[in-house]
């Protein structure tokens, strides 16, 4: 079998996607490979479809249980025989795995890193034919990734241990240069193709609201997206409480995840949202790792994340059906306090005094780039993908700032102000006493700087207004903001420019207050009454088998088949997501629920 029939036969696809192809073959050529791919661009299948077609076993490297659960789960389901070995298994049944492994029972093995070295796999590894190791979120292994696992430091060792070198393929999302470089040389990858894809998901929707009352905003968005399935992300887990028990309490079907929940309940809740039992997870970054539910059609940030990276891994987890699907973050300044906070108290006990320290400070970089994402006026589309290094179009139409009604107004004689306030006040104060001495505030604390000629003199300026001007100089960097535990706003090198007139200033502002964002487009769906039928009967399958839905089959594969409408063996197979396996599996029933479909509809204009 070549891998286009592996491709179709095992996953039911008949095209690769961009990166895919590259790195499928670079790994049959037994080279080594990195791949970098934005979540939901489809990773695994480049190391499933060539572990089917080498020789040996390939084993799979992968940090989380719930992760290795699902991609075991969804291989069996295309029939191909997998396992996992983790902590979740009894000594007795990870026995009964690694001896199934040795008889050569599966193709593809799952393992958690802490496992590696452990006598029994390495036994089991010692004997057995391995043909490639594969290090899913490769980004681990780095310090500089925003995910260190330790553990991970031991997957090299395992390689080094083996009677011969499998062929290595390492694959993440984190697509910054300093864990690139870790990656190869952490994993010791011998001269790896390095394939970046683009890092654009054109199908999801990004915007930044600056609510004054987010539980108000998250209730208005339920409003208007009814029955969808979306995960709601709080930086606290006493802000997951809050937001699940109001959520429930005006009849949203709402579960929770946290790391202070029993494991049975975070188990029980996690498997309540997956298996489409509750529609919506109110949860902390604890939660999603590993959780591959392709039918989640929005993901709101109720609290700005730490980092870039984190947003967009967390944001991505939305739409991987490629259905259109919208990322919505709820920021606040009080996000910023909180997100500095858990930085500078959330030391890792593993690492000694001075990388902790280094860590800390790339910490806070990463949250200064990601508070400038909540600020900025131009597209947020080109910030995320300019952050990971990429080229972007300017006007991406499909985010809050693109599609809002923006104008142009000249902020030069403002900043003006402002910046002189700043140098007056001798560079030694926060955002919020400026802007009170600028607008002639009497209070205790501007009492000192009432002789200045800046004092009062934006009186007629509101505050968010200052705000937001300030916060456009802070991004252009006309203005610093120290990132100490005491926030002082200096001035820049920029600032002179400015303050001589030998810079015009131009800053983009919403036209109306009302939003203009348009409504994301719904997929169009040739026929809403088949599908919901085709999903009915997809989700009796998955009941009765106790998987996950979208494990027999994707929305889209149904999406598909409501397009299609096939009537035969031949026709099913041509479905996108219908591998060989699947028809034997599921054929017959879906034909005939596609058939009495059509009979029905028939009788029904025939009477009309
Ligand atoms: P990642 O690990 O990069 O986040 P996954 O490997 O989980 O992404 O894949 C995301 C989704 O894309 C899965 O539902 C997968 O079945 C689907 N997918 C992957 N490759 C293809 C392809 N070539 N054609 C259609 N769908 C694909
Ligand atoms: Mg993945």
């Amino acid at each position: 079998m070549n891998k286009y029939d592996v491709l179709k036969q095992y996953f039911g696809y008949t095209a690769f996607r961009e990166g895919q192809d590259e790195l499928t073959d670079c790994i049959l050529s037994g080279r080594d490979a990195l791949g970098i791919m934005p979540t939901g661009a489809g990773k695994s299948l480049c190391f499933q479809v060539p572990a089917l077609m080498l020789n040996g076993i390939t084993i799979v490297i992968s940090p989380l249980i719930s992760l290795m659960k699902d991609q075991v789960g969804a291989l069996i389901q295309a029939g191909i025989p997998a396992a996992y070995i983790n902590s979740s298994l009894t000594p007795a049944q990870s026995r009964l795995a690694l001896e199934y492994a040795c008889q050569g029972k599966y193709k593809i093995i799952y393992v958690a890193p802490e496992r590696l070295l452990t006598e029994d796999f390495q036994s089991f590894a010692s004997s057995a034919s391995i043909s490639m190791l594969s290090v899913d979120e490769a980004h681990c292994v780095s310090q500089w990734g925003q995910d260190f696992r330790p553990s991970y430091l031991k997957i090299v060792e395992f390689i080094d241990e083996l009677p011969s070198r499998p062929i290595v393929s390492a694959f993440t999302a984190t697509a910054t240069a300093a864990v690139r470089e870790d990656i190869i040389r952490m994993l010791k990858l011998h001269k790896p193709l390095v394939m970046t894809t683009g890092f654009d998901r054109k199908n999801l929707y990004f915007e930044v609201q600056k609510p004054k009352e987010k539980f108000a905003a998250v209730d208005a968005f339920l409003n208007k997206n009814p029955n969808q399935s979306g995960v709601i992300y709080c930086a606290t887990r006493k802000n997951v409480e809050d937001v699940c028990d109001k959520l429930n309490t005006k009849g949203y079907n709402a579960t929770r995840y946290h790391a202070g929940l029993k494991d049975l309940e975070r188990k029980e809740n996690q498997d309540a949202f997956i298996y489409d039992k509750a529609q919506i997870m109110v949860a902390t970054n604890a939660f999603g790792m590993g959780i591959d539910k392709s039918n989640v059609s929005f993901v709101i940030h109720y609290n700005m994340p730490k980092n870039i990276e984190s947003y967009y891994q967390e944001a991505g987890r939305a739409g991987r059906d490629g259905e259109p699907a919208q990322c919505i973050l709820l920021y606040s300044g009080q996000d910023v306090i909180t997100a500095k906070f858990l930085i500078n108290n959330g030391g890792n006990d593993e690492l000694d005094d001075e990388t902790a320290e280094k860590i800390r400070r790339k910490d806070l970089e990463r949250l200064k780039a990601m508070t400038f994402y909540c600020n900025t006026t131009d597209c947020l589309r080109e910030y995320i993908l300019n952050y990971f290094g990429e080229k972007a179009k300017s006007n991406c139409g499909n985010c809050s700032n693109c599609n809002f009604n923006f104008e142009q107004i000249d902020v030069t004689v403002d900043a003006q102000k402002i910046l002189s306030c700043v140098k007056r006040m001798d560079e030694k104060f926060g955002t919020n006493l400026v802007i009170d001495v600028l607008r002639g505030a009497k209070t205790e604390r501007t009492e000192r700087f009432s002789d200045l000629t800046t004092y009062g003199i934006m009186a007629d300026t509101s505050k968010p207004q200052l705000h937001a001007i300030i916060n456009y100089l802070i991004s252009n960097e006309y203005l610093l903001n120290t990132s100490d535990e005491y926030q002082v706003l200096k001035l820049t090198e920029k600032s002179k420019f400015v303050l001589f007139g030998q810079t015009h200033l131009h800053m983009k502002v919403p036209k109306e207050q009302e939003k203009t964002a348009k409504t994301v487009t719904v997929y169009h769906n040739e026929n809403p009454v088949l599908f919901e039928r085709l999903k009915t009967l997809r989700n009796s399958i998955a009941r009765v088998q106790s998987v996950p839905s979208y494990i027999i089959f994707s929305d889209s594969a149904l999406h598909d088949m409501c397009a299609k409408i096939p009537k035969t063996n031949e026709e099913f197979l041509e479905v996108s997501g219908v591998g060989q396996v699947k028809l034997e599996r599921y054929g017959e029933k879906f034909l005939s629920e596609i058939n009495s479909f059509l009979s029905e509809s028939d009788n029904n204009n025939q009477s009309i």
